[in-house]
């Protein structure tokens, strides 16, 4: 049996003065422990939160997929295990338009998390043009083909199916659309991989709230949600790790 996994995506939101938000959160995240929290504030708010988070994972946005080099303004694995990160998440849809990152690019980056220890996120979905276009389900089996690291395995490896559109929109797929891609997403793993996809959390994100986690997170094959905007304070952020407990 898959647990439920509640993952907030800061993105670039937060400063010091919002260490009590993340406190808030650990703090319900340990009245809640048939569910797992996960919180991936800023780079530069990773070390101060895991000193505030009582032992909830914390993790990053990103990583590059080199230890060490000439990499100006990048972060490797061993950076983030050095602060006490356990997770990262990997090509999120933000970093593929913004960074021009590829499914390839993500396969790098989960691999070198991997080799350091770090568990990781790894982010697919489709555009609202693809999708208009009939092709959300092959754009998301192509990207986990390109993407999946070597050796996934539940331990260490999350899915989350985002739909691009549905980021920061406030709109979200039909229920039945989520569970098409996610039984697609299992399907796929299960050929990459094996026995090894049935514990494999896909998590679905974009636009998850507090009023809608609830029948989100019941949808076969939903095992949890990676969340932005109602990740950043414990107010809003608190009602959906309850919808998943
Ligand atoms: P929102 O919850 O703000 O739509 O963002 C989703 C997301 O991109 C999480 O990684």
């Amino acid at each position: 049996m898959r647990r439920k996994l509640v993952a907030g995506n800061w993105k670039m939101h937060g400063l010091k003065g919002d260490l009590p938000e993340i406190a808030a959160i650990a703090a319900a995240a340990r009245a809640n422990p048939g569910v797992d929290v996960a919180l991936c504030p800023p780079f530069t708010l990773i070390e101060p939160a895991i000193a505030v988070a009582g032992g909830m994972p914390i993790g990053a946005q990103d990583v590059h997929d080199a230890d060490k080099g000439a990499h100006t303004g990048c972060i490797s694995a061993p950076m983030l295990v050095d602060l006490g990160a356990t997770l990262t998440i990997v090509g999120h849809s933000e970093r593929r338009a913004d960074q021009h990152e590829t499914s390839h690019d993500a396969w790098a980056k989960a691999a070198a998390a991997r080799r350091h220890g770090l568990r990781v996120i790894l982010c697919c979905g489709e555009t609202e043009a693809e999708r208009d276009a009939g092709r959300a389900e092959r754009i998301v089996q192509s990207q986990i083909e390109k993407s999946l690291p070597d050796g996934a395995a539940p331990e260490w490896l999350t899915l989350a199916y985002e739909p691009r559109w549905a980021i920061g929109t406030g709109r979200t797929p039909t229920l039945d659309e989520i569970a098409s891609i996610h039984a697609i997403a299992r399907a796929k793993l299960r050929m990459m991989v094996g026995d090894a996809a049935r514990g494999i959390r896909i998590l679905y994100g974009g636009s998850v709230t507090g009023a809608n986690a609830g029948a989100i997170l019941a949808v076969d094959d939903v095992d949890g949600a990676l969340v932005g905007g109602a990740s950043l304070t414990a107010e809003k952020f608190v009602p959906i790790i309850e919808a998943a407990a």
